[in-house]
């Protein structure tokens, strides 16, 4: 069994509709391009079977496995443990093993601080965060332990921004406040970064931010999770602002590159996951 050919060990992404997820081509062309025989296997997993496909999965030896929604609150009670990040926020969307444990992480927020941390430091910086979704509120938990000054969370549900800038001031100690988004945005003068992390924009390259795109100044950061289209239309009217644009792609390119960290211990090469991500998903 020592032939090149070998499995040494497999990971996995657990979702509700597996098909065409491109974030396969990525890990696996990392694992190709490194000499690893690993294999990332793509299943659908229905709530109900979760539990019963973590055991199979940690008895068949299993090194980890990504999961998305519906899964990332849910298989909480079937891990054996939980990151700092992903018991802040409350969500799991990377499962590492160590020893014979299986512990969960959350990578959606540590691969948009990558990427930031890439152009931007965000120590003592001042955020606005559109969105307080699952993407928005692991960016928040991960800027905050980076060590941002604030936080003003703009949401079009009143309830979950809330329940979002709480979770900054009362778990995270850093200064939060929230607002229900209703017309155009305007920037507070101060403001080092601003991030879309809601939905607007995705598919969909002439969806507009309802935001007042004359109080962008320039050398703000102004980041968009949405990674399809990779330039959207927030980004290049940023851009044209003399902001520095940041996509979404990014994100996912370092959430890859963090799993295959977790699950191998090697750092691979983002230029060969982003490139892999880009052709699969036709860019
Ligand atoms: P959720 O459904 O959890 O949250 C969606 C957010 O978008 C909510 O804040 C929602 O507001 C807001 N929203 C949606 N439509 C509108 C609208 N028309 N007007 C105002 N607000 C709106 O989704 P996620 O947080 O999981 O995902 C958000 C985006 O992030 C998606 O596009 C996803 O593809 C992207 N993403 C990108 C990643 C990357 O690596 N680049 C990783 C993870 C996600 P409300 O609360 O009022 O409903």
């Amino acid at each position: 069994m020592s032939n090149a050919h070998f499995l040494h060990s497999l990971v996995g992404s657990m979702s509700e509709g597996a098909a065409g997820n491109p974030t396969v081509a990525m890990i696996e062309a990392a694992f190709a391009h490194h000499g690893l025989h690993w294999r990332y296997l793509n299943m659908e997993v229905t709530p109900a079977d979760l539990g019963s496909a973590v055991r199979g999965a940690k008895a068949m030896g299993f090194r980890g496995f990504n999961c998305s929604l519906p899964h990332k609150v849910t298989v909480i009670p079937h891990l054996d443990g939980l990151g700092e990040s992903a018991a802040a926020m409350g969500a799991v969307n990377c499962v590492v093993r160590r020893g014979d444990a299986f512990i969960g992480e959350n990578t959606d927020g540590k691969g948009f601080l990558r990427s930031l941390e890439a152009i931007e430091d965000p120590h003592g910086k001042s955020v606005v965060l559109f969105g307080a979704g699952g993407a928005a509120r692991a960016i928040a938990v991960e800027l905050a332990l980076a060590g941002v000054r604030r936080i003003n969370v703009v949401n079009r549900s009143e309830a979950r921004g809330a329940e979002l800038a709480n979770l900054l001031r009362e778990r995270l100690n850093i200064e939060a406040a929230h607002n229900v988004w209703s017309g155009d945005h305007a920037i507070p003068a101060g403001t080092d970064i601003v991030i879309n992390a809601t939905s607007i924009g995705l598919y969909a390259p002439e969806a507009q931010l309802p935001l007042d795109l004359a109080t962008l100044r320039p050398g703000m950061v102004v980041a968009d999770v949405v990674f399809n289209p990779a330039r959207t239309r927030l980004l290049a009217e940023a851009a044209a602002r003399g902001c520095r644009p940041l996509d979404g792609l990014g994100m996912l390119v370092n959430q890859g590159i963090l799993g295959v960290q977790y699950w191998t211990g090697i750092t691979p090469d983002a230029a060969v996951l982003r490139a892999a991500l880009e052709s699969a998903m036709g860019l």
